[in-house]
């Protein structure tokens, strides 16, 4: 082997859970990446709020600063896993500016400054990398963006947040009610004390959106993505659920098709026979289907320090390779021009659960409305109730907005006493 070049020289934003295992990993495995780059990888600092803090052995004090700016100004690679918008965006920036290639996790940043970020990256000539943004150690983006370059993605839908999809499993599985089921979340740190970034589906909509840029060369924001979280689903809807054999899941698909491309994010019934039932835990798992390749399917941990570790790692030594051999990763894709539908052009299925009047004459004023909107339905289940028949109906697939005017006009209906729960169906 040739001589060794010299070092490639990294600059960490936040020791938190992702980073303290970037910069454990970075010393315990120094050798093989080492090798894997052409040069050696060295730490000249670790960038945090308050320098004095003990962060156990892993990181020395010398590395640690709490200049952030002299810090990316001397560094070939920046490493930005703080998470948030500021200071996060501005030392990018900063860093792309003073000539260093970036890896971040940050889905929050990518989603609302994705294409600011791009475009200094590219006019700075350097690499800006994000694996780890997406679906944890799931080698995600690299596929999306490299692998599949030369087909044309027409879907994808997949499990993108742990947090709520060890929710829904701990009720599918225990039989626990939401409030506890997040509980458990929390004691077990898969919740934040704070749930509402996952459980009302924002994170899963920024990884869409990202996803949804990639795969369909084109900008898509957060505010192009529906989104609808996890928090009306019931321990009725879960018990429904199993008994026509579907789980609840909560789903992001981006789907193009000759009218555009819709990107959305809600709970969904999935049967129990698709792979996507089968995720477990905090696991993630993502379908993208292709003109050419058809079906491929991507599982593992969507989260957690060393898991997630382990992609930014990869993104640091293919952007270490071309500081210190040269190269570059791929520019951002957004040559294409497709109509950005809103949801309502989606084409989903409903599954409606409602009590009506026991009386007869019932079932046909019910269907009467979904006829009402050339909405078919496809199975009506009828379940005995105390004042009022429990019925069940699920649709064929039509447009959201003709299912929402159904289900509008279903709770208006003199033959309704009440509509109490609607989800989507997918996967079939
Ligand atoms: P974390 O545990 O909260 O760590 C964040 C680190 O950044 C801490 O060291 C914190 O310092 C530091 N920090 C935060 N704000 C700062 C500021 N304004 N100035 C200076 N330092 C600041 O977060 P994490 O879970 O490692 O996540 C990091 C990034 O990875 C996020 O973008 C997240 O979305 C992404 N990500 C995380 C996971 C995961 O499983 N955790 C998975 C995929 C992606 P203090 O110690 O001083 O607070």
């Amino acid at each position: 082997m040739s001589d060794p070049l010299k070092p490639v020289s990294i600059a960490i934003l936040g020791p938190g859970t992702v980073g303290s295992e970037v910069v454990r990993l970075l010393t315990a495995q120094a050798g093989d990446l080492a090798a894997r780059v052409g040069a050696p990888l060295e730490i000249i600092g670790v960038y945090v709020r308050d320098a004095s803090k003990d962060r156990g052995p892993n990181l020395p004090r010398e590395l640690l600063t709490e200049d952030a700016s002299a810090l990316v100004a001397g560094a070939d690679v920046v490493v930005e896993l703080m998470g948030g918008i500021e200071p996060a965006r501005t030392l990018i920036l900063e860093s792309i500016a003073a000539g260093a290639s970036v890896v971040t996790a940050n889905k929050a940043l990518l989603a609302a400054y994705g294409p600011e970020l791009y475009e200094a990256a590219d006019a700075a000539n350097v690499d800006l990398y994000f694996e780890a943004a997406v679906a944890g150690a799931i080698p995600l983006v690299r596929p999306v963006r490299e692998s599949l370059a030369g087909d044309h993605i027409t879907r994808i839908l997949g499990i993108l947040n742990g947090t709520t999809n060890y929710i829904l499993d701990a009720m599918t599985t225990y039989g626990l009610d939401y409030e506890v089921a997040l509980k458990q979340a929390q004691d077990l740190g898969y919740a934040e004390a704070d749930p509402t970034a996952d459980v009302e589906g924002h994170d899963a909509a920024a990884k869409a959106a990202i996803l949804a840029s990639l795969a369909f060369h084109q900008r898509v924001g957060l505010e192009d993505v529906f989104c609808e979280g996890i928090t009306s689903v019931t321990s009725e809807d879960i018990i429904a659920a199993r008994e026509t054999d579907q789980v609840v899941k909560l789903l992001a698909i981006a789907e193009r098709t000759a009218q555009g491309v819709t990107v959305r994010v809600h709970p969904a019934l999935v049967p129990a026979t698709h792979p996507l039932a089968g995720v477990r835990g905090a696991y993630n798992a993502v379908f993208v289907e292709a003109e050419s390749a058809g079906g491929l399917m991507f599982y593992g941990q969507g989260a957690g320090g060393t898991a997630t570790a382990s992609a930014v790692l990869g993104d640091l030594v293919s952007v270490a390779r071309h500081k210190a051999l040269g190269g570059k990763g791929p520019l951002e894709s957004n040559y294409a021009a497709h109509a950005l539908l809103p949801v309502e052009a989606a084409l989903t299925r409903y599954c409606v659960r409602m009590s009506v009047e026991d009386r007869p004459g019932v079932l046909s004023a019910v269907a009467e409305v979904f006829a009402r909107h050339d909405v078919g339905i496809e199975v009506v289940r009828q379940v005995p109730g105390q004042s009022h028949a429990g019925l069940i109906l699920s649709t064929y697939e039509a447009p959201e907005r003709d299912l929402r005017a159904t289900v509008e006009d279903l709770r208006v209906s003199d033959a309704v006493a009440e509509v109490k729960s609607v989800l989507r169906i997918e996967g079939e």
